[in-house]
């Protein structure tokens, strides 16, 4: 059976030619046959992309070739079959929405949170005075998060800047931040340095790079991943479940898409009533007349949706794409 790699990466490096670069970045993705997503802007990339082992091989090289991103750490996953079915690459604003976009603000290429490798947050973690951070989403930090670990009511990460005033109380403490692969914590700490914290570091790689370099110890639940797999294992030290069926309350780590494509959810469901709801989150999307068919996994292929839809009021629309 042929061998498939999906790669998680982020590099902040300023391109000047982004939307060009994305026109052109799209055609050398296609010619390797590769799947993913990835987000090009003036400050660097955001991306995670799967294919063949030798694609993804050529795709690291030539991205380590250009002195642009010869720093970029790939955190390299295998699996059986490719993790997207298209290739997009979207010129955007930044490449994680923050709504932190004037560069002299937050630059993380000029300021941001002191990097701890994964065995150094290991040592950090369970320090008196340390106070740890998860700077995701509802959707993810119900999924998992780590042991202790301070979250926010977020739905997005855009709507971070607006919880550093509930963070005060931690001013004088050593901070650390993480999320799921890095990048959000490059614009978190560098925003929490510029609103007065002093001690502030970022698990560099995050929750993936962690699990696979320093055995995910304490991490609680599954990690919330951005493809078709939806969650992986991180803990191979001393794993829990957290979550729990959002329509009865068991425990299950299963993490599903609503099958009303105008609700697509994310949430926790087990699969008594995966079948019993349809894969559905509620009553009112299982009667929506272009509900999905539910094939027991809740992963749906993206289809255009009409515009100026109002979605109906759920607990968190996955805009990041890419963490
Ligand atoms: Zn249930
Ligand atoms: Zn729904």
């Amino acid at each position: 059976m042929e061998q498939y790699n999906t790669l998680l990466y982020y590099c902040y490096s300023t391109i000047a030619d982004a939307e060009q670069f994305a026109a052109d970045h799209l055609k050398f993705c296609k010619e390797l046959n590769l799947t993913g997503r990835i987000i090009v802007a003036e400050e660097g990339l955001n991306g995670t992309v799967s294919g063949s082992v030798g694609s993804c091989k050529i795709y690291m090289d030539t991205l380590h070739a250009d002195p642009r991103f010869a720093n970029i750490d790939f955190k390299v996953d295998e699996v059986d079959t490719p993790s997207f079915v298209k290739m997009h690459v979207r010129y955007k604003d930044e490449i994680v929405h923050s709504g932190l976009r004037d560069p002299n603000i937050i630059n993380p290429q000029q300021k941001t949170g002191k990097h701890l490798e994964p065995k150094e947050f290991l040592e950090l973690k369970n320090s008196e005075d340390v106070i740890i951070l998860d700077v995701r989403s509802n959707y993810e930090h119900n999924l998992g998060k780590f042991k202790n670990a301070i979250t926010l009511d977020i739905e997005n990460f855009r709507d971070f800047p607006d919880k550093i005033n509930e963070l005060a109380q931690y001013k004088d403490k050593k901070i650390i931040t993480y999320c799921t692969g890095g990048i959000k914590c490059e614009k978190a700490s560098a925003l929490l340095l510029h609103e007065g914290f002093t001690d502030v570091y970022q698990l560099h790689g995050g929750i993936i790079k962690y699990g696979k370099e320093a055995g995910g110890e304490d991490f609680e639940g599954k990690c919330y991943v951005f493809d078709n797999r939806l969650s992986v294992e991180v803990n191979t030290v001393n794993p829990v479940v957290i979550s729990t069926c959002y329509n009865c309350g068991k425990t299950t780590e299963k993490m599903i898409n609503c099958a009303n494509p105008e609700c697509n959810e994310h949430f926790t469901q087990c699969d008594e009533c995966g079948t019993a709801m349809e894969g559905c989150c509620s009553d009112a999307c299982k009667e929506h007349p272009r509900k999905r068919v539910y094939d027991g996994t809740g992963y749906y292929v993206k289809v255009p949706q009409p515009v100026n839809v109002k979605k109906p009021e759920s607990r968190g629309k996955n805009q990041d794409l890419v963490s």
